[in-house]
């Protein structure tokens, strides 16, 4: 489905569901106090730390982390995108799905012409393989590469003919242009993008052809040619060969990622179906999100020369911020003067594969490449050490693999304090139960606030009861915790789980679900008058600084008229 699902729709969506009900379909869950139970679904244990709260329509695992409402959950659990976790939630609580109406007839249209554009490229593919029967020339390649019938079948191969006009005398010139299939010259005349080549369609994972990669017969440059982006094909986006590969094997335990669609076939051409190849980038932080959808490992194949150790180091970035509990990444340098094909034939699939399963975990790999040519006993070298690999820590979500990752570098330099790592221990101490009755005394007022405002959205009514000035008050988190109130109220809203889903992929995202899995510890009739300490200490002190620093200003250099009044307000209100 295209355009934007109602924002009303997901909030009345969340409250009519019942996260415990939805849950305990997937994973069977146990009773305990006021929880609900159960191992958890996202990582490997032997006793349950998984729990969901039906008061906050949550779930949080206290041993990997996971946490969310019931869309997190669909999404994680059942390797959704956002909007294909809502139509599941919608059809689990049996109702349709509702667009935002302001934009539903621009959908319509949009809709339509899309459908155009996926039969046009349905059609042009049908073309490419109609002309690769009448080509022996392009056969002949096919077979050079010892590409099997079947395997050109399933891939839908085909041959754009050596025309200028081939695509352009069948079919709409309108569409094609807007499918990137011919190009346009200056003086308005078109001609087709793809000529004497082996056509390779570029299918979504629902099947719909998005693009093409075309290469050559022989040397002539380009080799290799892609759709250019259009409303259908966003290269960043795709990945080739992850339709073929579900369709053969839906749960892949792994997938491997290549350079090219040459390896792609050829892999296939020897059973190896679980191979997919980026389009001409390196692989994005969008397409390992996808690709962890489908499989937790991803093993990344690279040239063993060193364009391929590059490449391999360049995609580092993407790793890293797509990792969490419960995702691999594993990486293979092929041997120098290979490619997956030449290297399978001369070692054979077995070798191949026992190559695949023992790739180097990217931790080791990682430490390995950081710390090659530095010596450790030497404090500057240790230096450079932390400060090579604090950017890798710092995109890792908060996760096991984040701390193990953070405790390596501390062991390999030796410092057991790294500043920018230290956030770590915090988010374990809040994951850690037993700890929690300490740590609470030295929670923040303000984090204690937050967390009780978003477990109980209810107090909202009571802050604006109390018609505070915000005028000059500045605290740790204050903007969070008026954004929070303002939404509460405007948006009328009663149930933690909304909250929680208007920050989805905003930057507050991680603090905000930290924060509302935080266990408090405090008693249902007691958490009025917590949060009012809480609130009131932090406006307290946020005003008597502020005092101190307008009076500190004032015997300096004066203040303004409006600082003036703020002055006195302030030391009335005191
Ligand atoms: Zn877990």
């Amino acid at each position: 489905m295209t355009g934007r699902i109602s924002r009303e729709f997901i909030d009345e969506l969340l409250v009519r569901v019942d996260i415990v009900d939805l849950i305990d379909s997937r994973v069977p869950l146990k009773k305990t106090g006021s929880n609900y139970v159960a191992r958890c679904p996202f990582h490997t244990e032997k006793s349950p730390s998984f729990s969901v709260n039906r008061n906050k329509q949550f779930f949080h695992c206290f041993g990997c982390g996971a946490s969310g409402n019931a869309i997190s959950f669909l999404m994680d659990f059942g390797h959704l995108s956002f909007v294909e976790a809502v139509e599941d939630l919608a059809a689990f609580a049996g109702v349709a799905v509702q667009m935002d109406l302001a934009g539903k007839e621009h959908i319509k249209s949009a809709e339509q012409s899309l459908k155009k554009l996926y039969l046009l490229m349905e059609q042009v593919a049908g073309y490419y393989v109609d002309e690769l029967r009448k080509n022996a020339s392009a056969i002949n390649y096919l077979k050079s590469r010892q590409v099997k019938g079947e395997v050109a079948r399933d891939f839908l191969l085909g041959y754009a003919p050596d025309k200028w006009d081939g695509l352009a005398s069948q079919f709409d010139q309108k569409l094609l242009i807007d499918a990137g299939m011919l190009v346009v010259k200056d003086d308005g005349k078109v001609y087709d993008r793809f000529r004497n080549r082996i056509m390779y369609p570029i299918r979504d994972k629902r099947s719909r052809i998005v693009g093409f990669g075309g290469r050559v017969l022989d040397d002539s440059l380009p080799k290799y040619l892609n759709s250019p982006e259009t409303p259908l094909f966003h290269k960043g986006k795709e990945v080739y060969g992850l339709y073929e590969l579900l369709a053969k094997n839906p749960k892949p335990q792994r997938i491997l990622i290549v350079e090219g669609y040459m390896d792609v076939i050829a892999l296939a051409q020897y059973g190896i179906n679980y191979s997919v190849a980026a389009l001409g980038t390196a692989a994005s932080h969008a397409h390992l999100d996808l690709l962890f959808r489908f499989a937790s490992e991803l093993v990344f194949c690279f040239d063993g020369d060193k364009a391929g150790r590059e490449a391999a180091w360049k995609a580092m970035d993407a790793m890293f911020s797509s990792l969490k509990d419960g995702r691999s990444c594993r990486i293979m340098l092929l041997p120098e003067q290979h490619d997956p094909d030449s290297l399978i034939r001369s070692e054979g699939v077995d070798s191949f594969i026992d190559r695949v399963e023992s790739a180097q975990v990217l931790s080791d790999y990682f430490y390995e490449h950081v710390s090659r040519g530095l010596n450790l006993n030497e404090m500057e070298a240790r230096a450079q050490l932390i400060a090579k690999v604090k950017p890798y820590i710092e995109k890792l979500q908060e996760s096991t693999f984040k701390e193990l990752m953070s405790a390596r570098l501390k062991d390999l330099s030796g410092v057991k304090k790294v500043a920018a790592l230290e956030n770590i221990k915090f988010n374990k101490e809040l994951s850690n139960r037993k700890s929690i009755g300490q740590e609470i005394n030295r929670l923040s007022s303000s984090r204690v606030a937050i967390a009780l405002l978003l477990q109980n959205p209810g107090l909202a009514y009571l802050v604006e009861k109390l018609e505070i000035d915000w005028a000059g008050i500045e605290f740790g988190g204050v903007n969070l915790f008026k954004d929070i109130q303002r939404l509460i109220l405007e948006k009328k809203i009663l149930n933690s789980a909304v909250l929680l889903e208007y920050y989805r992929d905003l930057p507050e995202e991680k603090v905000v679900k930290a924060l509302a899995v935080l266990d408090l510890h405090v008693e249902e009739d007691k958490i009025d008058d917590v949060f009012s300490d809480a609130l009131n200490g932090l406006l307290k002190q946020a005003r008597e600084v502020e005092i101190m620093r307008l009076q500190v200003k004032a015997q300096k250099e004066g203040l303004n008229n409006e600082e003036q009044a703020l002055l006195v307000d302030m030391l009335v209100g005191k």
